[in-house]
Parts: structure tokens; C-alpha cells; sequence
């Protein structure tokens, strides 16, 4: 168990990529805050579960990360419950796909506070924690959409590139002090994000399902398959380990090959 002793908040990890990566850490011995929204059973049953796979004492925080506020007593209800936190997931986020001149402004502004404010909010909170400890990993899930875009999602790939602009600066602020900064960028992984889109671009682009699932998502996608969150959740892993304190600044691409073209 690489990850014993150690404390983690995974943001957005009810669901998808952000619980694959709260079960992968906790199998590695990790302290596991988790955070989203959901069905409070099924939420505290994934809590125990991840508290008896790591023999550590698993935490939700159902912080809305809208709310920068909620992000403060996040890290600090983690810092006094663990001590930590030592490695963070930026992870929590959602999508919206229409034109720009159709794209509703509370959705603009969700997508902006949420997939990026809400990271540069923790990672802020956070750092003198990690500082304070000589060690930390901070990780953000950002996307192909990090890197191009696509059309009618214009709220979401600048969120995704303003996450690759953080790693790449709060990785050079802190690169003496033991701590790296990496974002990870997915393709298209088969989670509800991507699947509650679907509608949206059916009326977008006035296209069947079958067609948007292959002739727009996996279309960019050359292996012609969706990404799976474990597959993710195995890059995160990684970036925790000790042989990978020499990555840092790094967006690190799972995506078919999608931004090699
Ligand atoms: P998902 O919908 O399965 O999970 C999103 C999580 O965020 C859920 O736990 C949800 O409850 C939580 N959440 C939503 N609003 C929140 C809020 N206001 N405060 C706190 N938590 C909130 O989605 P996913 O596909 O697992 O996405 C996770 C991350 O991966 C996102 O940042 C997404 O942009 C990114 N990503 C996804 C894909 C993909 O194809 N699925 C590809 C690249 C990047």
C-alpha cells in the first residue's frame, strides 16, 4: 500500500472519474475525503466501503465548489480530521454544449466557477498545508479540451485551458518544495458527463444519438473507444508515487491518441 498514512480530497468523486480515483487511492491505504452530490445512501455506502478497502477513516464533504467559501471549509474540515490534506484531485466538473450566441450565461458562469475557480480555490487553500509538510500532490482532472476544442462547448474548453495555465505556473512556484502540480487530460470516458451531453448535441447539430456517440465523440478519438476511469484513476495513481516527484507542470494526455492528430 503506497498511499498509507496519507490523506487525500478528491473533489467531484460520487460518480465517474473522481470515484475511480477515491477507490483507487483508498486501495493504496489513503484517507479519502470525498465531495459531490448524490443519493446519501449510495454516497455513505461508498464512504464505509472506501474506509474498509484503505483501514483508514474515510470523509464526505458535500461542499458545493460553486461556493468558494464551502471550498475553505472543505480544506480545513480535511486539514482538522487528517492532518493533510497531502495530495488533492481537482476533479469535480460539469459540461454544457450550445452555440455561444444561444449559451445560457448562468451556465457560462456554473462551468467557469466549477471546473476552474473551484481548483484554483483548493489548490490556494491547500498549499501551505503541503508546504508546511515538505510533500504534496496536486492533481487536477482536465481534459483533451485542455489542449483544442470543439465546437459549442466554449465555457468548457476555456475552463480546461485555464486548469493547464494553473498547473503550469503553481508547478513552477512551487518547485523546490517537494510538492508537483499535474493535470490529467481524459478523451471521452464513458461517465454520466458524457452521457447527459448527448441530448444537447442531438439538438445541437440535429444528429442521431448513434451519430453523436460515433460521428462527433469518438470521431476525434482514434482507438475508437471511450477512456475508462480506472484507466484514469491508474494516471493518478501514478503521478502520487514517489518515482514521479520529477513530474511536475505536466499535462499528462489519455486519449487515444485524440491530440496527437
Ligand atoms: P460525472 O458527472 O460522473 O462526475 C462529476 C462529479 O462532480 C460528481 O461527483 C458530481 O456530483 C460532482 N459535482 C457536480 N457539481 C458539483 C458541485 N457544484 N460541487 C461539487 N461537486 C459537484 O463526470 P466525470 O465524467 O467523472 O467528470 C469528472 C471530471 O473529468 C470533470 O472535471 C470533467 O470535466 C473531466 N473530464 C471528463 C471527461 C469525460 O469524457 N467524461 C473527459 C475529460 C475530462
Amino acid at each position: 500500500m503506497i498511499l498509507t498514512g496519507k490523506s487525500a480530497i478528491v473533489t467531484g468523486s460520487t460518480s465517474g472519474i473522481g470515484l475511480a480515483i477515491a477507490r483507487v487511492f483508498a486501495a493504496e491505504g489513503a484517507s479519502v475525503t470525498i465531495n459531490g452530490f448524490g443519493d446519501p445512501a449510495a454516497i455513505e455506502a461508498e464512504r464505509a466501503a472506501l474506509e474498509a478497502a484503505a483501514g483508514a477513516p474515510a470523509r464526505y464533504d458535500p461542499a458545493d465548489l460553486t461556493d468558494p467559501a464551502a471550498i475553505e471549509r472543505l480544506a480545513r474540515g480535511c486539514h482538522e480530521a487528517t492532518g493533510g490534506p497531502d495530495i488533492i484531485v481537482n476533479n469535480a466538473g460539469v459540461q454544457h454544449v450550445s452555440p455561444i450566441e444561444d449559451f445560457p450565461a448562468d451556465q457560462y458562469e456554473k462551468i467557469i466557477a466549477l471546473n476552474m475557480s473551484a481548483a484554483w480555490y483548493l489548490t490556494r487553500a491547500v498549499v501551505p498545508l503541503m508546504k508546511a509538510r515538505k510533500w504534496g500532490r496536486i492533481l487536477s482532472t482536465a481534459s483533451a479540451h485542455s489542449l483544442v476544442a470543439s465546437p459549442n462547448k466554449s465555457a468548457y474548453v476555456m475552463a480546461k485551458h485555464g486548469i493547464a495555465g494553473m498547473t503550469k505556473t503553481v508547478a513552477l512556484e512551487l518547485a523546490t518544495t517537494g510538492i508537483t502540480v499535474n493535470c490529467i487530460s481524459p478523451g471521452y470516458v464513458w461517465t454520466p458527463l458524457v452521457e447527459n451531453q448527448i441530448p444537447d448535441t442531438m439538438k445541437a447539430r440535429g444528429l442521431t444519438r448513434e451519430q453523436v456517440m460515433n460521428d462527433v465523440l469518438l470521431a476525434a478519438q482514434p482507438t475508437k473507444r471511450f477512456v475508462t476511469p480506472e484507466e484514469v484513476a491508474a494516471m493518478a495513481l501514478f503521478l502520487c508515487r514517489e518515482e514521479a516527484g520529477s513530474i511536475t507542470g505536466s499535462n499528462m494526455s489519455i486519449d487515444g491518441g485524440w491530440t496527437a492528430q
